[in-house]
């Protein structure tokens, strides 16, 4: 990989040409920049303090990038694409990067920046640089008002490359938008309307006295959870999906990256037996995939624990009335996703959703699983009319797990294409790489290759517009 201040090559093993631009924005003066990318897909990367990359959960592909110790980096804005790859904007506005050097004549810069004066292309960046190992000589590095793939921008490049002794079209992207607060982890949508169907307060049942802060009054518009970038409860339909339980090194990190690549967006995994450091081990699996992490808490002892190294506590069915254990995750701000119990109603899965909202933690996703009625053809009872109940009544976000639902691989399929269709914000599924072999549940494990199917099908049904 050559490197120098403005500029790398693409590291990516197909040696595609392409470049990593690093522009203005964030200020990394000091940091020891690396290359990182999400899931270590060599092809899309960001230079980055490593503090940033730990951040983001990407991975590290090379370190100590700076080729001066006293380098520093503004941004990281990549494109590792060729200029002409480069994404389509939106409609936003573009820069273009480039880099070039002048024939010795005179007038010759004067004559390049005509061509963009008379195109009407504003130059936003001019800067000369010592080229590295040439002493005495200086490449000029500019940014362009413009998208390189604009027929008149693009006419006005091939003119300016004519005109010089050395030309390289960096890219064009989108200019990031201004700067400003993060945004917070939980947030109310502030952008769309409330739900069509959203009751009014009158509307709710005389129980909702017991859950006034999960109730949907109290945030009208609907409360979006963050996890890292992964948005529950927003416009997307997230998936999230793992093994049942940790049960090794090979398992876990194989379940993490071909979910992964299949389109999932968190990675669960129950360390439900006291094998090697199963949260060790599923974190590990989140920082290689850069996907955060769901697991389930046991026990107030755990909480502390447990928040350090998951990105999502998870409140089993089982102990979703255990009440300490509710005040302990809601004393944290750890993101909970809350499952329904066994044979909990609605007003009460809500009862207890507010002894976390009570305790101060805003973050509660809650989770169908199933419910224990007389039917035995299923391992439960997938209560699907729960989703269109809920979404009415409380502004917390709703997930479906058609896999303990149902319990039985084949059926899941359609109950994730179901629960979807009926307005869940995402769904949570058990994969194993071996279901045979899986420790536990393996009756619903998905193979990879379910799991790629019901992605596909889900891709086909729209979700649910209030
Ligand atoms: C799980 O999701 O791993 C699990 C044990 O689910 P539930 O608590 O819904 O049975
Ligand atoms: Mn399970």
């Amino acid at each position: 990989m050559t490197s120098s201040r403005n500029t790398i090559s693409c590291p990516c093993a197909r040696s595609c040409g392409g470049w990593i631009i690093v522009c203005s924005g964030w200020p990394a003066r000091h940091w020891r920049d690396c290359v990182a990318s999400r899931g270590g897909d060599p092809t899309i990367a960001a230079i980055a303090p490593p503090q940033a990359a730990e951040r983001y959960r990407l991975v590290e592909l090379a370190s100590n990038i700076a080729d001066y110790p006293d380098n520093f980096t503004r941004f990281l804005l990549v494109e590792a694409a060729l200029p002409e790859q480069t994404t389509p904007s939106d409609g936003g506005a573009r820069r273009t990067s480039l880099l070039f050097a002048m024939r010795h004549e005179a007038g010759s810069l004067a004559r390049i920046l005509t061509v963009f004066a008379e195109a009407k292309i504003n130059l936003s960046k001019l800067e000369s640089r010592p080229r590295p190992g040439k002493g005495w000589e200086y490449l000029f590095y500019a940014d362009l008002d413009c998208d390189a793939r604009e027929p008149g921008a693009a006419a006005a490049l091939e003119k300016a490359r004519e005109l010089c002794a050395e030309f390289r079209l960096l890219g064009s992207y989108d200019i990031a938008p201004p700067k400003g607060e993060a945004p917070p982890r939980t947030a109310e949508k502030k952008d769309r309307a409330p739900l069509a169907s959203a009751p009014k307060p009158t509307e709710l049942p005389s129980s909702a006295k017991n859950w006034p802060k999960a109730a949907r009054p109290s945030k009208p518009n609907g409360t979006v959870v963050r996890i890292h970038q992964v948005d529950i409860g927003g416009d997307d339909f997230v998936v999230i999906a793992g093994p049942c339980s940790v049960e090794s090194r090979e398992q876990v990190i194989a379940t993490a990256q071909a979910v992964r690549v299949r389109g999932a967006v968190l990675l669960r995994g129950g360390a439900f037996k006291p094998r090697t450091s199963p949260y060790a081990l599923l974190a590990e699996a989140g920082r290689i995939t850069g996907l955060p992490t769901v697991s389930e808490v046991m026990s107030v002892d755990q909480v502390e624990r447990m928040a350090r190294s998951v990105d999502v506590l998870q409140i089993g069915a089982r102990n979703m009335q255990n009440f300490d254990l509710l005040k302990a995750v809601g004393k944290t701000t750890t993101p909970v996703l809350l499952k329904r119990g066994l044979s909990a109603s609605l007003d009460e899965l809500l009862a207890a959703a507010e002894y976390i909202l009570s305790e101060g933690n805003p973050h509660v996703i809650l989770c169908e699983r199933g419910i224990r009625t007389f039917e035995t053809a299923t391992r439960n009872t997938l209560d699907l009319s729960a989703v269109p109940v809920l979404r009415e009544r409380t502004h917390l976000p709703v997930l479906v797990d058609p896999s303990h639902g149902v319990g039985v691989r084949r059926w899941i399929r359609p109950l994730a294409r179901a629960a979807k269709a009926v307005g869940a914000h995402g769904i949570l599924v058990e994969v194993h790489p071996n279901p045979p072999e899986a420790k536990s549940d393996a009756e619903q494990a998905l193979t990879f290759d379910d799991f790629e199917q019901i992605m596909a099908e889900l891709g086909q049904i729209p979700g649910y517009s209030a």
